[in-house]
């Protein structure tokens, strides 16, 4: 078990998962078996916990968030803003949350909090996007439009991600955009409905079945949906086990590389790992093992 002096857990209060406190009590148990002096941090509002870490009033030996992609979004980011070399653990916060399965953590957040106790340090790249870094993703287009329809209420309760991606699968006139795409020194231009650029192997809860694309492998991977992509990628990602690649390569365009320049005709929103906060023309870069984060060992029980 790996052990540190001081750690800081922050939760937020509107996690979604019933009574949040009543949670951190019950995590608190196996960290502070692991932390020494643990410091639980209510966050009250967004942006509070990434003005405490960019101001860097105080220093911890690890950083502990208990949190949706939101929460998780805002930590990555102050972490590195704030310059904090430090290792991370992610415990998912009731609301749908990608990274936590590449974690192989399991979804209740005591359970997961147990597994961290021997898990492992790993390095995982992120994406800067803009001016963001990402952990998931970046995309626009269809994801977008559908994201802005629907309320924060019934996002938080089935899950941001499950939720947009089962609307996708019933939009039948989708919205298309003229683009032009670097993807390091090759160009590519085109109409799209969605353009998704992802760090790992899961966008929207979802695992994308391509056993090359990991998250610390120093690539990001470009997937520009055509014409008649949407559905076969909701086939792709539902519960269809058996993927038809020849048709999916077909429709969904899928390039590997280090860097990305995005632009639209018009300008358009952009998803960052479930925040629409960027617009295009959009850059993003892979920055190869940019954050420690605790990895459990892989379960054959939970998988
Ligand atoms: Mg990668």
């Amino acid at each position: 078990m790996e052990t540190y002096n001081n750690g800081i857990l922050f939760y937020h209060d509107k996690a979604g998962q019933g009574d949040v406190h009543e949670i951190i009590g019950e995590v608190t148990k196996p960290l502070s078996k692991m932390i020494h002096h643990l410091t639980v941090y209510r966050s009250l509002e967004q942006g509070e916990i990434y003005q405490l870490l960019t101001e860097k009033k105080h220093q911890y030996d690890i950083y502990l968030i208990l949190g949706g992609d939101g929460t998780v979004h805002e930590l990555i980011n102050g972490m590195i803003d704030g310059g904090h070399d430090k290792p991370i653990a992610i415990l998912p916060g009731g609301t749908f949350n990608d990274f936590t399965k590449t974690l192989h953590l399991n979804p209740n957040p005591v359970r997961a909090a147990e597994q961290l106790l021997d898990a492992e340090l790993r390095t995982y790249d992120v994406l800067r996007t803009n001016e963001r870094y990402a952990l998931n993703f970046a995309g626009m287009g269809l994801m977008v439009e559908n994201s802005l329809g629907v309320n924060r209420e019934v996002k938080s309760k089935f899950g941001k991600f499950s939720y947009l991606f089962s609307a996708i699968k019933n939009v039948t006139n989708p919205k298309f955009f003229d683009y032009e795409i670097q993807v390091d020194d090759k160009q590519y231009v085109g109409t799209s409905s969605m353009i998704v650029i992802a760090n790992g192997q899961f966008v929207g809860g979802n695992r994308i079945p391509l056993s090359e694309l990991s998250p610390n492998d120093g690539v990001l991977n470009v997937f520009i949906f055509k014409d008649s992509g949407l559905k076969t990628f909701t086939d792709m990602i539902g519960e269809k086990s058996e993927v038809n690649w020849n048709e999916i390569s077909q429709n969904i365009e899928h390039i590997s590389g280090k860097q990305v320049r995005v632009e639209t005709k018009d300008t358009i929103d952009v998803d960052v790992d479930g925040e629409i906060d960027l617009k295009t023309p959009l850059h993003v870069q892979v920055i190869p093992g940019k954050l420690k984060i605790l990895t459990a060992q892989v379960s054959t029980l939970f998988s």
